[in-house]
């Protein structure tokens, strides 16, 4: 067997056998995929990667950036448990409890200096002890030096990531979606994981549609000009915009509803417009409060918005 062949089998009995009981592995394998697009320009981290003979020299920090990134979205805003036991991914021992959902950090935002003790803190806490050695133990990637905050990559291990990166990241992104969705019930886990998913917002005709509906503010009742359109069931947990969960809201009630749930009070009366929408498709009473029960339960905990 050829060494391209050897790795792409070791892959092969990975994803196929993996037993996940966090998301610590893929995340961080996931991290490590970016190091194909070194040398490209505008890659973030790559002060910390340097070419040392036939080897990439791979400072912990631009493997840390990744990984804090990836934990931080699903914590704060997604609020998706990684693992299924009790004490769950820890980010917020890293981080704190006063992330702003609506503000998360950008990759150039975590390689600041700002985060330095941050990412020095993960590295030494949570890759170190715990992935480092065991992605290693069932891929042999990379070469670990004790007590050293780098890893080195032989140049073929790179070449073969650059070459098959387009059908590893879906098969990362599928083993830990699989995972997540046997501990979470969240909707659309697989776009949460991708990450990329713009947010989207209603059109114009839809709009429309909606106002054919309400004459004034859904929360308030204040009649204004023009209406933000707002999430009944907050985007981040639903992760669509959809007619059915979709109310005018003044630009009071917008902005301190934020990404809130609604009020049971409220919710029954969107379930009451609802039953008079004819445009709408795909729509299922009970599904849509199934979901809001589930909201409530796993994504705001009784934190509800309210007037
Ligand atoms: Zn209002």
């Amino acid at each position: 067997m050829n060494f391209e062949e050897e790795l792409l089998n070791r892959f092969h009995v990975f994803f196929n056998n993996v037993d996940l009981s966090s998301t610590y592995k893929p995340v961080f394998l996931k991290s490590i995929m970016d190091l194909s697009d070194f040398g490209k320009p505008g890659v973030v981290g790559s002060q910390w990667v340097e070419k040392v003979g036939n080897q990439l020299k791979v400072d912990l920090n631009f493997v840390v950036i990744r990984y804090a990134k990836y934990y931080w979205d699903m914590y704060y805003k997604f609020n998706l448990r990684q693992s299924h036991t009790p004490q769950d991914v820890n980010i917020h021992k890293f981080f704190g409890d006063k992330q702003d959902p609506h503000k998360p950090p950008t990759l150039t935002d975590l390689a600041e200096e700002k985060y330095e003790t941050l990412r020095k803190e993960m590295i030494s806490k949570s890759i170190k002890p715990q992935v480092l050695k065991r992605l290693n133990n069932d891929l042999c990637l990379y070469q670990i030096i004790n007590g050293k905050n780098y890893i080195l990559f032989d140049h073929n291990i790179i070449e073969f990531l650059k070459k098959y990166k387009g059908i590893l990241i879906p098969a990362i992104n599928f083993i830990t979606t699989r995972y997540l969705e046997k501990i979470n019930s969240s909707p659309r886990i697989a776009e949460k994981v991708l990450g990329k998913i713009p947010r989207s917002f209603l059109k114009p005709d839809e709009k429309k549609i909606i106002m054919k509906y309400h004459d004034s503010c859904f929360y308030c009742g204040k009649i204004e000009q023009d209406y933000a359109f707002d999430h009944v069931i907050p985007f981040d947990y639903i992760y669509q915009t959809d007619l059915f969960n979709m109310v005018p809201a003044c630009t009071s009630c917008n902005g301190s509803k934020s990404n809130r749930l609604s009020t049971r009070e409220f919710f029954n009366k969107v379930l009451e417009r609802n039953k008079k929408i004819k445009e709408l498709k795909d729509y299922s009473a009970s599904w849509y409060e199934n979901l809001y029960d589930k909201c409530k339960l796993e994504y705001h905990k009784g934190s509800f918005f309210s007037v």
